[in-house]
């Protein structure tokens, strides 16, 4: 009998009130391997009725409680690291080199962080002449709203979870219902961790029929996003007339700046940006802009590179490029990567799918790590968002003429500039338009960080202060001293 997988709904696993599931394909090999609710509106305010009952009590449980119950949660993920790893592997393609050193422990920290950020928490308090005395109170917000997308599952979901439920607040989720293994398993986690019924929600199905009542609900009075710009556009829509609090992180086009003068280490950094968990992070840097006196050379370099990348079973920890999230996902590469040859681009390595993968990979969702040049920063190819294993190489001359290509997009969510000039970094990085510029590196977090988009990436910020400031409410107490 296959996996079914259940909502967690007031601290119960159920399945969804129709009775409905979708299916759960594993990328890597094509094959239907457990099912999934297909939720809609009723789980959803099932959920949302749930979440508003544990909220009064959430809300009023000392900040230290509410740390001790995110650091065991933390502590027993920690503990199933390799269960967790091996259901984000199977659900989403992806390496398990990947899922257990990187992403795993990236949502144990999620955990850790927000538990102990709410104990040092402090708020404002100014004191006007000898008249008054102003204070500021945080409270939480009430039932919050956390949809994600499927190519970080886990670690993007707790990146949610974590300041939401840490700050008072309780939540529904709405996973990906690409890949729903892991916030399954989280359910399971928050359970023998101790988390009051209710104070977490998760509900699994489509955008359309969960996702959306969950934005449109009047007792969510805030929204967190993470996913494309088009469902971000829509999520404003539906939001603004209702004056929710949301935060929306979006798409990224992001630009890797190599200048002639880089360390030799920007090479590999820029295979990875840009091939890593097959082009599917948001942050992945897919238009590398190289100074015209290295480009030839660099090139040459970076598809010998890109072709000794290690296609495979995503499962074999020798895997370092494993399979797209879905059928989907691989034919907008195909249609993108087609675009490019029309362009007038030149494909230099991939550019199809691959030949020899593991029998049991055969039907799997796979794509060639893809290098084009002869395009240049305005084509369709090097403005839209794609999610593949695409890169496009692109010489340029000058600082201005590299900041305004790397500008040219209708996104700003990150960069990576490569440089050993420091009065170049620094003039490169505030130019540029991004929510975070990184200089001789990629992907370095601290959550401490602010994170987010600029233009069409993303609206407000979330990480360290930023997550506790948007999970909470401000009210200012007046006292009149005189
Ligand atoms: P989508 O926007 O398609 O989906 C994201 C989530 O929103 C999913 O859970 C989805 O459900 C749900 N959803 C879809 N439609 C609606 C709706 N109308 N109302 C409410 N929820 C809805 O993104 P993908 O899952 O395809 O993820 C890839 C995208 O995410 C890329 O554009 C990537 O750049 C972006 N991303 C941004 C990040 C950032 O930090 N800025 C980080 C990671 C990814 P369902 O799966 O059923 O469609």
């Amino acid at each position: 009998m296959m996996q079914r997988i259940g909502n967690f709904i007031d601290g119960e696993i159920v399945g969804a009130r129709n009775g409905a599931f979708l299916d759960n394909v594993e990328p890597a090999s094509g094959a239907v391997y457990s099912q999934v609710p297909a939720s809609n509106e009723q789980d959803v305010e099932q959920a949302v009725d749930a979440a508003r009952r544990a909220f009064p009590g959430w809300s009023r449980t000392p900040a230290e409680e509410r740390s001790r119950v995110l650091m065991k949660i933390a502590d027993l993920v920690e503990d199933n690291l390799q269960q967790f790893a091996h259901a984000e592997t199977i659900d989403s393609g992806k390496p398990i080199t990947r899922a257990r050193e990187i992403e795993i422990p990236r949502a144990v920290q999620n955990f850790r962080f927000f538990a102990t950020a709410i104990l040092h928490d402090a708020s404002e308090c100014y004191a006007t002449d000898y008249a008054a005395l102003n204070y500021t109170l945080r409270r939480p917000c009430g039932v919050a709203g956390l949809i994600s997308p499927w190519n970080l599952p886990l670690y993007l979901l707790t990146w949610k979870i974590a300041p939401a439920i840490a700050t008072g607040n309780t939540a529904v989720a709405k996973p990906s219902e690409l890949t729903p293994m892991t916030a399954h398993l989280l359910a399971s986690v928050c359970r023998e961790a101790g988390l009051p019924p209710g104070v977490l929600n998760i509900v699994h199905g489509t955008g359309l029929a969960a996702g959306a009542p969950l934005t449109a609900h009047a007792a969510v009075p805030i929204i967190s996003f993470t996913g494309g710009t088009v469902t971000g556009r829509s999520i404003a829509q539906t939001t603004a007339p209702l004056f929710k609090k949301v935060s929306l992180e979006m798409g990224g086009k992001n630009p890797t700046i190599v200048f002639a003068d880089a360390d030799p280490r920007a090479l590999a950094a820029t295979v990875a940006a840009a091939f890593s968990n097959q082009g599917q992070i948001c942050l992945c840097g897919s238009r590398i802009f190289v100074e015209r006196a290295i480009f030839h050379e660099f090139v040459e370099q970076f598809v010998e590179r890109t072709k000794r990348l290690r296609l495979g079973d995503p499962l074999d920890a020798e895997t370092e490029q494993g399979a797209l999230v879905s059928a989907a996902q691989r034919e907008k590469t195909e249609q993108y990567v087609q675009l490019a040859r029309d362009e007038g681009g030149k494909v230099l390595c991939g550019g199809a799918r691959p030949t020899s993968l593991p029998e049991r990979c055969q039907a799997g969702f796979y794509y060639a790590p893809t290098a084009v040049i002869g395009l240049d920063a305005h084509c369709r190819v090097n403005q839209e968002e794609i999610f593949g294993p695409v890169a496009c190489l692109i010489p340029f001359d000058d600082v201005d003429e590299v900041v305004a290509g790397a500008n040219s997009t209708p996104y700003g969510l990150s960069a990576s500039v490569w440089t050993r000039d420091v009065n170049k970094a620094h003039s490169v990085a505030e130019r540029l338009e991004s929510g975070t510029v990184w200089v001789n590196c990629w992907l370095l977090r601290d959550l401490r960080t602010p994170f987010g988009g600029m233009k069409q990436s993303g609206l407000g910020r979330e990480g360290g202060a930023e997550a506790l400031r948007f999970f909470t409410e401000p009210k200012t107490v007046c006292i009149k001293t005189e």
